[in-house]
Formats: structure tokens, sequence, C-alpha cells
């Protein structure tokens, strides 16, 4: 199984690549933010619980986000393997994925990171706004939270794969085809 965890800042484009990524590979789509935004759109007890904590730009608690991740790796334990795209964002959430595959026979195979200078992401995040219909993504002091949150409790999940000599940066400026390629690369050689 190929397992990649899809990592970068909001707005740093894992949505897009990943789209592109599950394609290529066959790999199942674990985004945390868009399952949350489900079950606020279905008004499950889920989406309740988490509303609350998207709308301000602000963390979903750990014990929640890696419950709903445990599921569905669960459903989905047949298929070529997972991208994880908005997961982990903490190192508690970190380990608790390695926990998980480990039970069942699986690692993590590699980090693709994207980096992309934050007056970058504020500008991307503005125009996805437009049509996102996103709560979070409308002001700018939502928008600077969620960047700080990042900075402050996401940022070390990449040291956590580095120290595992699974980390891979991707320059994450520039057309979506060629990011994909550079991407696309760096998955190829984590295959073999
Ligand atoms: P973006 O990468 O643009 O911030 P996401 O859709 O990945 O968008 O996440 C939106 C929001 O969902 C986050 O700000 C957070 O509130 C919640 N969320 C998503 N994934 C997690 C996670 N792994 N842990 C905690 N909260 C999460």
């Amino acid at each position: 199984m190929l397992n990649i965890v899809l990592f970068g800042p909001p707005g740093a484009g894992k949505g897009t690549q990943s789209a592109k990524i599950i394609e290529s590979h066959s790999l199942v789509h674990i985004a945390t933010g868009d399952l949350f935004r489900k079950h606020m759109g279905e008004s499950t007890e889920l989406g309740q619980l988490a509303k609350s904590y998207m709308d301000a730009g602000n963390l979903v608690p750990d014990q929640v986000v890696i419950g709903m991740v445990e599921d569905k790796i669960q459903e989905h334990l047949d298929g070529n393997g997972f991208i994880f795209d908005g997961f982990p964002r903490t190192v508690n959430q970190a380990d608790a994925l390695d926990q998980m595959l480990e039970k069942h026979g699986l690692s993590i195979s590699g980090m693709v990171a994207l980096e992309v200078p934050e007056e970058e992401l504020k500008v991307r995040i503005k125009e996805r706004a437009k049509t996102s219909g996103r709560v979070d993504d409308q002001d700018d002091d939502k928008i600077n939270n969620r960047i700080q949150v990042y900075n402050r409790e996401t940022s070390p999940v990449a040291d956590y794969y580095r120290n595992q000599g699974k980390f891979t940066a991707i320059n994450g400026v520039g057309s979506i085809d060629n990011i994909y390629e550079e991407i696309n690369s760096a998955i190829t050689s984590l295959e073999v």
C-alpha cells in the first residue's frame, strides 16, 4: 500500500493536488476538512460539534478527528492506499495515525509538503472565498488565525516525518500541472 500525507498550510493547494493524485494512483482520499464539512451539511452530531471550531479557524479536538479517520481507514483497507489531506495537523494526531496504521501492518510511505509563502496563501484564500461558501475563508481575522494555528500546532508535524526520513518538500508556487509533476515524481519514488 502507498500511504501519503499531503501537507501544507491552508490555501497551499492540497485539495487541488489530491484530486489529481487519487486519480492517477488510485488512492483513497481522506480529507478531514471535507469530511467535517459533509457532516456539517448533514447536521450530524459530529458536524455540529466541529462547526464552532471550524468557523473560527481553530482545530477540532484531536480525539474527534482521530476517531473519524480511524473509521475511514477501516472502511478502505482493501484499496491501494491512502492520501491524507489536512491530517495529521498536530504531532498527537501523527502519533495516533502511526499507531492505527501499525495495527493493520501498515505505515506512512512519505510526507509531501507544499511550500507557499504566507502572503500568497492569503491571496489564494480570499480568491477562494468568492466561491467556497466557507465561513473560515471570509475574513482576515479568521484567515490569520488559521495561519497562526498552522505555524504553532501543525508545522511541527513536518519534523515528525523528517525525523523518520519521510519528508519531501515541493515548491507550491507555479502552475497546477507543474506542481503536480513534482509531487508525482516524489510519490513514484516512494512506490519502489
Ligand atoms: P484548509 O487547509 O484550507 O484550512 P481544511 O478543509 O483542511 O482547509 O480544514 C478546515 C478546518 O477543518 C480547519 O481549520 C479545522 O477547523 C478543521 N480540521 C480539518 N482537519 C483537521 C484536523 N486534522 N484536526 C483538527 N481540525 C481539523
